[in-house]
């Protein structure tokens, strides 16, 4: 594809924080961002060259939006795949394109394609109804997390199973959708695999951080992330090859439960930027949100080495009223502009230094 040239118009679908740093990246590189939201007075519109307020199947505003728009790209996975079809048939590229977007949307399906790529994930079983959920208890040994297909973020629509009583409310706890079981699995640590890949096919990784959640919810994400050399490498390779089979453009994040015995199993993909990437821009050669960008202007990707030991520290709820005097010397804020702290709301983040790269 020809490069965008800068001053072009990339529009973004989504208006939350992963916008507002992709908007504000984009600006740095001297495109004008526009943001396309349901959502009124989002954290990315508010630094966006331009915002569109309109629902998702809001074909006379899509069409609008598409037309003022060089390309499109999105910070939000579930975006309905007709949105994306609404802003290509107006004649806009839109990357990634819905094929990343169709297979993350159902855990059904995103699990078996990582299974067909030869990524394992851990064994699960579909669950229609309530009453699947004994025999799939019984096939994963009696333990797991009944997960919905669809629409699950931050823990949501998750309900554990250790115990008859639990297995009894499971189906009304995630709210009775059609949903997986997973097997529980008693990992190590996890960690993450943030990947770009450019239209040409170039691909780059960066350093997989460890990740530490709490209540479902992303707490901290820290590099190095201390595991051997040879497991990191198989995560960025299985990374890889998940970006390659999708054709993704951009950014894309593949978590991991590491086992015991350093085993690697997949447990799910976002087609975008991800929280647990959000030290690159300050610890890293290229941050995320600029190397998305370039990928879907056509740009050449930049280096993905990281120069720095660090920790990024999600800002949750209350913590994100943060003081400013509570700042290191080596620490970066970012606020998200939200409005109002709400509990399990994230605010902002810190992503701390905590000196050169030592290995
Ligand atoms: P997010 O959007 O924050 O990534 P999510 O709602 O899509 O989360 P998952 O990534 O599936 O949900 O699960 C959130 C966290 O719950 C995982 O990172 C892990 O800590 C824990 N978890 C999920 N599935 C399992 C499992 N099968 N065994 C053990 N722990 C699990
Ligand atoms: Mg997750």
């Amino acid at each position: 594809m020809t490069p965008l040239r800068p001053g072009a118009t990339i529009g973004i679908l989504g208006g939350g924080q992963l916008g507002r740093m992709l908007a504000c990246a984009g600006a740095q590189l001297g495109f004008d961002m526009l943001i396309y939201s349901p959502e009124e007075n989002s954290p990315a519109g508010r630094v966006a060259a331009g915002t569109w307020c309109a629902a998702w199947d809001n074909g006379e505003a899509l069409a609008e939006f598409a037309e003022a728009c060089d390309v499109v790209t999105l910070e939000f996975e579930n975006v309905p795949v007709l949105t994306i079809d609404t802003v290509e048939a107006a004649g806009t590229p839109v990357r990634p394109g819905s094929a990343s977007l169709k297979i993350s949307q159902d855990r059904y399906t995103e699990k078996t394609f990582l299974n067909e790529q030869g990524i394992t994930t851990a064994p699960f079983e579909p669950v229609d109804g309530p009453g699947d959920i004994t025999a799939a208890l019984a096939t994963l040994g009696g333990k797991g997390v009944l997960k919905t297909r669809r629409e699950g973020y931050d823990g949501k629509g998750q309900a554990w199973i250790r115990s008859a009583e639990e297995a009894e409310t499971a189906w009304d706890r995630i709210g009775g959708a059609p949903a997986i079981l997973e097997a529980a699995i008693a990992f190590q640590c996890e960690i993450s695999v943030i990947v770009a890949r450019g239209p040409d096919g170039d691909t780059r990784t960066w350093a997989p951080p460890r990740n530490l959640h709490k209540d479902g919810i992303l707490a901290v994400s820290s590099v190095p992330s201390g595991l051997p050399k040879a497991i990191e490498d198989e995560a960025r390779a299985k990374a890889m090859k998940l970006a390659e089979a999708l054709d993704h453009v951009g950014v894309l994040a593949l978590e991991f439960f590491v086992l015991q015995d350093g085993m690697l199993l997949a447990n799910e993909f976002a087609p975008r930027v991800h929280n647990s990437g959000h030290w690159t821009p300050e610890a890293s050669q290229t941050g995320q949100f600029e190397q998305h960008i370039r990928a879907v202007a056509g740009w050449p990707l930049g280096d993905t080495h990281r120069l720095h030991d660090a920790e990024m520290i999600n800002l949750i709820g209350e913590a994100g009223l943060v003081s400013p005097a509570s700042l290191g010397p080596h620490d970066t804020l970012t606020l998200y502009g939200k409005r109002e702290a709400r509990p399990g709301r994230k605010m902002g983040h810190i992503t701390r230094r905590l000196g050169p790269r030592k290995d």
